[in-house]
């Protein structure tokens, strides 16, 4: 009887890169409170949990139903949304593992991925208290929040004639300035498959039920997001709180401001050619350009991107990922111009392989980072004080670059074409830019950022995720 008051989370992240990595964090600082937690994985991501993370608690692989290995699932966004299928399939294999009785022994409690909406049906099914992880901005959490009066004001899906309508503008509730129909998430495009969008949408919905929501934020960051949040009597008519705990970081980063020889060695980083070249490279000089673990460019932005590199003659690390569409056996730097690597011989380093984004960041030759806005990299970027060029490619991202240019004023939105591209001119403009004459400026306002990050880790941050822990552990004796 005694045992069975014992709180138990059960962490599920949805299986992407993005959503694995801060979920297994909130999963070590519960662990770190006594709170027993398992983290539940679906098989095919469970080689996406970074050694580096030393999480000691239980990882349970779930088991896939379809061979996912035959069917590619690792690459961009189209697989992505495919695996939105094998997403739903997690369900059955999490209700055979519930079914199995091996928590008996404890109160478990569900920390769902917001992105996994099924688990709302079997927190209720079980009676068990399901709270949301959310992995994201607080801005990007009060669009999903307030989709419903979203939906009031524009046609969702979004017609890609919508998209490009200059006088149509959005309220929500918290967010400083109006939204463009551009800015909403791509899941609510038509050009969205219908099985994503429903997902995304119900995800959405399903908000305002949950027992209490854990974003990876904090409230000096998005203030007045939080604040209507917070205070808005509608989102809270079931009292859902909403935690704010971030920056969750992959290493403990927020506290080490040095980029220093013991985190090489707790990096297992395989290529130390990075490090090495950074090494010869002046100070805030170099401009690192990555897309994430997911977005993957057309040849035709890759090569825009090459030509405006080579135009602003500055330095760079640039990581790139292969487009779905090229067959295995073209070669990967076939996809640069013609002698574009003999042209910045010296000045460029390309890679086409897994980086250790963090300790590139954190490498004193580092200036500035040419993102797609993916949330972990914004913070990552924030808490290293690195100003960004924003570039952003799916999901969330164009509603995080707000944040980024607008209201943390750290960086340099870079405009695409009609056809979705950022033309080479564009791009030599925003380095130029970030990492001249405007770097300066963006580098002290990343850098109060970084203080305030550091801040709210032992200030609001902390404080938040202590009560976060004291909900959790009298819900276990109520
Ligand atoms: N990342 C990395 N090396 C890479 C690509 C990504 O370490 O080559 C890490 C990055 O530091 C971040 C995460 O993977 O923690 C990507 O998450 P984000 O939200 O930025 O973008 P997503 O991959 O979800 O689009």
């Amino acid at each position: 009887e005694q045992q069975a008051s014992y709180p138990h989370a059960l962490v599920l992240p949805f299986p992407a890169q993005g959503h694995i990595i801060p979920a297994l964090q909130l999963a070590n600082k519960l662990l770190s409170q006594g709170i027993r937690t398992t983290f539940i994985c679906a098989q095919h991501r469970i080689n996406l949990i970074p050694t580096t993370l030393r999480f000691t608690g239980r990882v349970v692989a779930l088991p896939d139903k379809v061979d996912l290995e035959k069917e590619k699932v690792d690459a961009g966004v189209q697989s992505l949304c495919r695996s939105a299928d094998t997403v739903e399939d997690m369900r059955d294999s999490f209700q055979q593992l519930l079914n199995s009785d091996q928590f008996s022994d404890s109160r478990i409690f569900l920390i769902s991925d917001f992105l996994l909406p099924w688990t709302a049906d079997i927190a209720i099914k079980i009676n068990i208290p399901r709270y949301v992880f959310f992995p994201s901005s607080a801005t990007a959490l009060s669009v999903s929040m307030y989709l419903p009066s979203l939906m009031a004001q524009i046609h969702i899906p979004l017609r890609s004639s919508d998209l490009h309508q200059c006088s149509t503008f959005i309220h929500v509730p918290g967010l400083p300035k109006l939204l463009a129909p551009s800015d909403l998430p791509s899941a609510f495009r038509e050009d969205c498959p219908a099985e994503s969008r429903n997902t995304c949408v119900k995800s959405c919905l399903l908000l305002r039920e949950a027992s209490a929501i854990v974003v990876n934020s904090f409230s000096e960051l998005e203030r007045p997001c939080f604040r209507a949040l917070q205070n808005d009597q509608r989102l809270n008519s079931n009292q859902t709180k909403i935690y704010s705990v971030g920056p969750l970081l992959q290493l403990d980063y927020i506290n080490c401001p040095e980029f220093n020889s013991e985190e090489r060695e707790h990096h297992p980083v395989e290529e130390p050619s990075y490090t090495k070249w950074l090494d010869t490279q002046s100070s805030a000089s170099v401009l690192y350009i990555s897309f994430g673990s997911i977005a993957q460019l057309s040849v035709h932005q890759i090569h825009e991107i090459a030509h405006g590199l080579e135009k602003s003659t500055h330095p760079f690390l640039w990581v790139i990922r292969q487009p779905e569409n090229c067959s295995e056996s073209t070669a990967a730097y076939s996809l640069l111009p013609d002698g574009f690597q003999i042209r910045t011989k010296g000045r460029g380093f390309i890679t086409f392989t897994w980086a250790p984004q963090l300790l590139i960041l954190s490498h004193p030759s580092t200036g500035g980072f040419f993102t797609h806005c993916g949330w972990n990299s914004i913070l990552e970027s924030i808490c290293r004080g690195i100003p960004v060029l924003a570039l952003p490619q799916f999901g969330e991202q164009d509603l995080n670059c707000r944040v980024v240019v607008d209201e943390l004023q750290i960086g340099v939105e870079v405009e695409k074409g009609e056809d979705g591209v950022a033309g080479r001119e564009e791009i030599e403009r925003a380095v130029r830019l970030v990492m001249g004459e405007k770097g300066a400026e963006l580098r002290k306002k990343a850098s109060e950022w970084m203080d305030a990050a550091r801040m709210a880790s032992v200030g609001s941050s902390a404080a938040n995720f202590k009560s976060l822990c004291n909900k959790i552990t009298s819900y276990a004796y109520t």
